[in-house]
């Protein structure tokens, strides 16, 4: 928290500097207010000779005169005063608009850092109260104030004029109706400031509660979120009563004060009248005066706290505006010319905050056209990739550079003008939808609007809606399913025409089919652009040309799919995972099919909409009860039943009916042939009897795990069941399936196993066969009839004797 720091004096020197832009306005307002204060001056006055000269006298043409001359003046005041008021009313509301317009501009200024620290409750804050409190004090208190102020200067004078020892007791008198304020001004200044705090924290709770709606109702946390609210609300309530409490210390003081010298005044001009030393006249226009004077006095002090909340809430908006952006253009930055070479990360490191580096000393070459993918646990610093490669950030260390020039000597424009980027979550705006997408490009035509969506695969579903491509998106884009809102995100990126493409996590909320659905697209849109993405869902990273494994910042691993597998090193391990969970996910997979389907094929029909959302929700919340049912089920008997209990392989369930599918689709999209194996041990039985059922166990356990060394990284072995497992293995003919058959066996006959304290030989016999992926209809169902065919070879194998590589 920042400590009140702005002054009066400081906020005036501030609203001056404001008024600047409008000096001739400022001063006719100004010769406005004097007019008025030598007006009522002078009526005041005319009291004096109003009494003595015309009443007492008996002056009867002197009196119409005086009244006459009163009457031009009060029509002449009033007209300057309209005047005045049409002018300030103008004044403070360009001055108002030129602070909130010089707020939000910074505001698109400020970088992805401040952003990340920021709370938007207080920004909001900032923009509402914060501002009304400048507000209220330029529009209402500031004219009063300087009307009340040049009012005591104006007034005073012909004070002095009607009895000169009076006017110095009042003028004398006056400075001590200041002390209270001026003694107060300090610790207001801090409570005011204090409030806006704590009421900017207040409205960021509010703000925070609402958005967070959905977790406080799953987690039943409505009790919790109400009594933080109500230790909050204490809070303000103590702040709040003492800020409010000093603001009217502060308009009292001066009005207890100026009571006290009237009460003076009056007695001592009493006194004088009575002595015969001044007139009556000359009285009651002292004392007329002397009211004016107090009045005014009464006017600075109303002022005052109007001001002192304002200085707090200027101060709040100038903190804002003195945030600077740690991402800036550099002088004489240059605009990038398309990429042509590539980018690269020279020795980069990078942290957050100071001390904790989320990336060290990266380096790596992202090349022109190629599609690379950041893949690692979770805040390896994948996204603190794309942040630098976008320049959200800039490095603490190192070089990003694009085509050989240092992103820091760029424009931030002409890098962008360059990106099409799709996150997670896209933000819709509550637009219509072809507005969303021209966002990409704000002079699209409305053709290259289409064609964009059309390239998107969203066209025919936007031209299906209603209202087409003015269909509103409705708030965050509620109206669309997170697929259709992921393709719209697409279109706007593709518009750009960006000559790198950047995915954070684009498709990893998609249900599996979505997600392979829009990978398609994406690999199309692709083509002859740089992609660089960051995901966890493996799936989407196998055809990559180059896969950075990143671990606590550090590239620990780099290359495409097939090269990592082999490494079998973090990826390796990190795919296992992954295929694990894609079994389970499997399991569970055609409620998610039908619940996608339930979503996306629905029309935007406004007049059936509610009543089938309704029936919509009731659906959804009915299966997704049933899917977490299964997943509870399923999360238990995976360990059991997904993976064979002595080998700790998939399955015969999870490697045909999960995996093997998977991996079919993966293939088919390539167009691959892919082989399977059918390897048997053949003499499992005789160990069995010879050296009994453990030492049988024992042994098979060994053959799965020299299977495991022996096999590389991309081949997918499963444990089908007794002493059979299966092999998949891509791109491979018939050919390679053989020669990868005959290396197995021959290695499995030249190695020893151990076996009850001793080594024993083992053959086995090996099934081989290629399948054109692209044939495959019903992936499970090929898959299964494969291992059927398989099962049938090996046992012409076993006939013959075994040992042998029997192919189909
Ligand atoms: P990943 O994308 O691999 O999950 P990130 O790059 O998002 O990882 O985050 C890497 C680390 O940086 C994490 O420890 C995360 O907590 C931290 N981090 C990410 N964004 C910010 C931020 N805006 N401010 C501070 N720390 C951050």
């Amino acid at each position: 928290m920042h400590e009140p720091t702005m002054s009066l004096t400081g906020f005036l020197r501030r609203v001056l500097s404001y008024l600047r832009p409008y000096r001739l306005q400022t001063l006719l307002i100004l010769l406005g207010i004097v007019v008025d204060l030598v007006f009522d001056t002078v009526f005041r006055l005319s009291f004096k000779f109003l009494i003595d000269d015309a009443l007492t006298q008996g002056n009867y043409r002197l009196m119409v005169f005086i009244l006459a001359a009163l009457a031009v003046g009060v029509v002449v005041a009033s007209l300057v005063s309209v005047g005045r008021d049409y002018l300030y009313a103008r004044l403070g509301t360009s001055v108002l608009n030129d602070l909130r317009f010089r707020t939000f501009q910074h505001l698109q200024r400020l970088s992805a850092g401040f952003y990340s620290r920021a709370q938007t409750g207080d920004i909001m804050a900032r923009f509402t109260t914060d501002l009304s409190s400048v507000e209220n004090a330029l529009v209402l208190a500031l004219p009063a104030g300087l009307i009340s102020l040049l009012g005591v200067v104006v007034v005073a004078v012909p004070l002095f004029f009607l009895e000169w020892h009076l006017a110095l007791l009042a003028v004398l008198g006056l400075p001590i109706c200041l002390i209270g304020p001026k003694l107060l001004e300090a610790r207001a200044s801090s409570a005011g400031y204090s409030f806006k705090e704590e009421q900017a924290r207040l409205s960021s709770t509010v703000q925070e509660n609402v958005s967070a709606q959905a977790v406080i109702k799953a987690f039943s946390l409505q009790q919790s979120a109400v009594d933080q609210f109500r230790h909050q609300i204490a809070s303000l309530f103590r702040i709040g009563v003492r800020s409010n409490f000093l603001s009217y210390l502060m308009e009292r003081t001066p009005n207890i004060a100026s009571l006290v010298l009237e009460l003076l005044v009056v007695g001592a001009g009493a006194f004088l009248a009575y002595k015969g030393t001044i007139s009556v006249g000359a009285l009651v226009s002292f004392y007329v005066l002397f009211v004016s004077i107090s009045q005014s006095i009464y006017g600075i002090s109303w002022v005052v706290p109007y001001m002192v909340q304002a200085a707090a809430g200027l101060q709040r908006i100038e903190e804002l505006l003195d945030e600077v952006p740690q991402v800036a253009d550099a002088p004489g930055a240059v605009p990038l010319p398309r990429l042509r070479e590539g980018l690269a990360f020279r020795g980069v490191s990078f942290g957050y905050a100071p001390d904790h580096p989320v990336l060290q000393d990266v380096e790596l070459e992202i090349p022109q056209g190629l599609a690379v993918a950041f893949v690692g646990p979770s805040g390896s610093g994948k996204s603190t990739v794309l942040n630098l490669v976008m320049r959200f950030y800039d490095p603490t260390a190192g070089v990003v550079a694009f085509d050989g020039c240092d992103l820091r000597q760029a424009t931030q424009e002409s890098l962008r003008a360059q990106l099409g980027v799709v996150f997670q979550d896209n933000f819709l705006f509550n637009i219509p939808i072809g507005e969303n997408i021209r966002l990409g490009r704000q002079d699209a035509t409305d053709e290259e609007v289409q064609q964009a969506a059309r390239a998107a695969e969203i066209h025919d579903f936007i031209q299906s809606l209603p209202e087409g491509y003015g269909t509103p998106a409705g708030e965050r884009g509620g109206r669309f399913s997170g697929g259709q809102r992921q393709r719209i995100a697409l279109a706007r990126a593709i518009l750009r025409d960006p000559s790198i493409l950047v995915l954070d996590e684009a498709t990893s909320a998609l249900d599996p089919s979505t997600e392979a659905a829009i990978n398609a697209t994406l690999e199309r849109l692709a083509k002859g652009r740089t992609t660089i993405a960051v995901t966890h869902r493996l799936s989407t990273v196998v055809n990559m040309d180059r896969i950075y494994v990143l671990k606590q910042g550090r590239v620990v691993e780099q290359g495409t799919h097939k090269e990592l597998l082999n490494l079998k090193g973090t990826y390796h391990e990190m795919w296992q995972e992954f295929a694990l969970t894609m079994t389970q996910d499997a399991l569970v997979g055609d409620l998610d099919q039908e619940e996608a389907d339930l979503t996306a094929d629905e029309e935007i029909d406004s007049t059936r909409l509610s009543q089938r959302l309704g029936e919509l929700q009731e659906e959804v919340h009915r299966q997704t009860q049933e899917i977490q049912r299964l997943q509870t089920i399923n999360q238990r008997w995976a360990h059991l039943a997904g993976t064979d209990r002595l080998t700790g392989l998939p399955n015969k369930l999870a490697f045909l009916q999960a995996m093997m599918p998977q991996e079919v689709l993966q293939v088919q999209r390539r167009g691959d042939p892919i082989g399977f194996l059918l390897i048997s041990g053949d003499s499992l039985g005789l160990i069995n009897e010879s050296h009994g059922r453990d030492a049988g166990d024992q042994v098979l356990g060994e053959l799965a795990r020299f299977l495991q060394t022996i096999l590389k990284g991309e081949e997918l072995l499963g444990h089908l069941d007794g002493t059979n497992f299966a092999v998949a293995l891509h791109p491979a003919t018939r050919d390679r399936a053989c020669e990868r058959g005959e290396v197995l066996r021959s290695q499995v006959e030249g190695h020893g196993f151990p076996c009850a304290g001793t080594q024993v030989h083992l053959t086995i016999s090996v099934g081989a066969t290629s399948v054109d992926s692209t044939a495959i209809t019903d992936p499970r169902e090929a898959v299964e009839e494969v291992f059927r065919q398989l099962n049938q070879a090996l046992y012409q194998a076993k006939r013959s004797g075994g040992n042998r590589v029997e192919i189909i």
